[in-house]
Parts: C-alpha cells; sequence; structure tokens
C-alpha cells in the first residue's frame, strides 16, 4: 500500500509551483497541431475545432470517489481521465483535448504528483489526447482532481439524452457490474490488511474485475464503430452510476419508458461466480453497481440487422411508451418496476 512520506522523497516546496509544474508537463507534445493551436504555456490554452466543440468536467476528490489506500497514484491519473473522455464518447463525439486541475496536500511529494501523471500520461497518449493546461494548487487536506475535456462531433452526430422514442432498441456495449465487485474486493482486502497488515493477498482470480475498478477503460471505440456501421444512436449514456440510473435518465430525457430484460443483461462469468461467492444478486449489481464506464444506447429498430451480429454490443431491452413506465422483466417473465437504484438495493456500506 502506499507511504510517500519517506524522507528520501521530493517535498513539493522544494520545487515551487512553476518549478513543479514544468517538470510535470515539460513531456506533453501537442498531438492535434490542426486544432490544438496552443496548449500548456500560456494564460489560456487555444483550440481550434473544425466541428461543434463539447465540453465536460468531473472532479474527483480524496476520501469520496478514490481511497489511496487501494487506488494507486498511476491509476488514479489514467482513471480521472478515463471518466471525462467517457462523457465524451457519451456524446458519439471524439475527445481531443484536457486540462488537468490538481490541488494536494503538503503530504504529497514530487514523486506522488510524478505516478498521477505517469498515468495521465498514458491515457493522453492511448486515447490520442492533448493535455492542454489546468491548474496546481495546495489543500489543507487531502487530493483533488478536477480534469476538463473538450471533445468535437459534427453537429449531426452528436447524440443526446432525450432522442429515445418507444419501439428504439436499448443496447449496452461490454459487459456490467464488474466494476463494482472490483471495489468489493479492495474493500474487503483493506479490511484484512488493517487486522494483519503482513497478509499477502492472492487477488490473481480477481483480476478482471478489479482492473475494471482501477484501470476502467473509456469506450472510444463505439463512436467509431457506430459511423462505421451506419447507425446514429437516437439517444445514448455513459454507465457511471448503474444501468438502472442511466436507462431512467434517458426516459426522463425523452420522455419514453422502457423495458429491460433481466436474461439479456450481459455478465461476466467472473462476475456471476464472483456475486455467488459473495452472496449478492447479479442482476442486482449490474443495475445498481456503476463505474462500468459503458456506453448505454438506443437505436431505431431499423438499425438492428447493423448491429445484431456485433459482439461488442447487447440489445437489453426496448423503449415503451412514458405511460407504460420502466420495468425490469425477469427471468420469471414478471414486470417489476425499476427504480433509481435499481429493483433491490445493492447493499452499501460506505
Ligand atoms: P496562470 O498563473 O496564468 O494560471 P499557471 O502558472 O498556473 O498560469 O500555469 C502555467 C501553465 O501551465 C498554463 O498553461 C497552465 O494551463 C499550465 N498548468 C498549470 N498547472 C497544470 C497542471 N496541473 N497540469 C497541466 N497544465 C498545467
Ligand atoms: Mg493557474
Amino acid at each position: 500500500m502506499f507511504d510517500n512520506t519517506e524522507d528520501s522523497k521530493t517535498k513539493l516546496s522544494e520545487l515551487g509551483e512553476f518549478g513543479l509544474i514544468d517538470h510535470l508537463t515539460q513531456h506533453f507534445k501537442i498531438k492535434h497541431p490542426d486544432s490544438t493551436l496552443k496548449g500548456i504555456g500560456d494564460d489560456a490554452a487555444v483550440i481550434d475545432h473544425q466541428h461543434k466543440t463539447l465540453v465536460t468536467t468531473d472532479f474527483l476528490v480524496e476520501g469520496v470517489h478514490f481511497d489511496l489506500s487501494y487506488m494507486p497514484l498511476k491509476h488514479l491519473g489514467y482513471k480521472a481521465v478515463m471518466v471525462n473522455l467517457s462523457d465524451v464518447y457519451a456524446m458519439n463525439a471524439e475527445a481531443k483535448q484536457i486540462t488537468v486541475s490538481i490541488a494536494c496536500s503538503n503530504r504529497f511529494t514530487v514523486e506522488a504528483l510524478e505516478e498521477i501523471y505517469a498515468g495521465i500520461t498514458k491515457a493522453a497518449d492511448l486515447y490520442n489526447i492533448d493535455v492542454i493546461g489546468g491548474d496546481t494548487t495546495s489543500s489543507v487536506k487531502g487530493l483533488q482532481i478536477s480534469i476538463t475535456a473538450l471533445g468535437e462531433a459534427k453537429e449531426e452526430d452528436i447524440a443526446y439524452r432525450n432522442g429515445a422514442k418507444p419501439n428504439d432498441l436499448l443496447v449496452v456495449t461490454g459487459d456490467i457490474g464488474a466494476a463494482y465487485l472490483g471495489l468489493q474486493i479492495l474493500k474487503r482486502e483493506k479490511e484484512v490488511f488493517k487486522v494483519n497488515p503482513n497478509s499477502q493477498p492472492d487477488l490473481t482470480e480477481y483480476t478482471y474485475l478489479i482492473e475494471r475498478q482501477l484501470k476502467p477503460e473509456a469506450r472510444k471505440d463505439i463512436p467509431e464503430l457506430l459511423k462505421k456501421l451506419e447507425v446514429k444512436p437516437t439517444s445514448m449514456i455513459d454507465i457511471s452510476d448503474g444501468l438502472s440510473s442511466e436507462i431512467m435518465h434517458i426516459c426522463k430525457s425523452s420522455k419514453v419508458g422502457a423495458n429491460l430484460y433481466e436474461d439479456k443483461i450481459p455478465l461476466d462469468p467472473k462476475v456471476i461466480s464472483t456475486c455467488e461467492e459473495f452472496n449478492l444478486d447479479s442482476t442486482t449489481v449490474a443495475l445498481n453497481g456503476g463505474e462500468d464506464y459503458e456506453l448505454l444506447f438506443t437505436i431505431s429498430q431499423n438499425d438492428y440487422e447493423k448491429i445484431k451480429a456485433n459482439p461488442h454490443l447487447t440489445v437489453i431491452g426496448h423503449m415503451v411508451e412514458e405511460k407504460e413506465g420502466i420495468h425490469l422483466i425477469s427471468r420469471m417473465n414478471t414486470k417489476i418496476p425499476m427504480q433509481a437504484r435499481g429493483w433491490n438495493t445493492v447493499d452499501e456500506d460506505e
């Protein structure tokens, strides 16, 4: 676990604010010279997008959104970028630039910030993103990171939450529920560690779940895939809070209802076996878990042929008239009204 208080490490005060910013940002190279006219190094960045510009911000606060006793700093930097890019992809747009603002207390060292920036750099390289600015300041307590992402899309390609129509198909990417279970595993290990700091847990059997929690991947590929398939989603959202609340967001914005089929929800086999181990209902976990950063969207029935064979996409239901409401159709074929946090609450101990 993390110890960033060793004497051998460099105090933030040794570099000073300007030295620190230079140190952390010196290696960023511009990847989109056509749209990033000026990146880090002036009072403001200068951007020139060919199409519409999309802007989104997420704020991550230590103790609220992450726990450094099981979140390595490099992963935190990576995940902070992913949660923002995910919001851009959820508009069916391409992410191009980010700004990064960090506040931290003097318990953090230069080496700790280097780790966070190693994660940010890795994410920016893999997802082809320019880091164009930010702010660096001290905080009285803990670490806070706020990232803003800029994206670009043709106006006609942008997918909002409010375009779903009755009879549209409801589609989800990838599989869901794993990130929530990954968090449960990490919390369990933290408790074990508190009691016995010498324990050497073997978590390899849970690698997939833990990676989904600590190193989520935003679905950059999905807007690209949909373009290739010539499918324009009628509505779209990313799954940050759990399938049920995202479905409800689309329904509310679009003024429609929905039927979600329990037996269609895509679950990894490891999610099913771990739910059995933890005595959790896998449907409840999928509905309420969150942090999967998959995309949820609706398409016209006419587009079904174009997506049906795709291994990344699963049709999990369809939209209905608003007055019919939002329901889960269970494996036993009963119709259960859906609530904001699913139809049954996952045990929450935060
Ligand atoms: P100002 O005082 O004008 O706000 P700063 O000294 O805070 O400028 O920042 C100098 C440059 O470094 C600016 O381009 C700013 O966007 C960038 N910058 C500052 N902090 C960060 C950071 N944490 N990550 C990336 N860029 C940063
Ligand atoms: Mg500043």
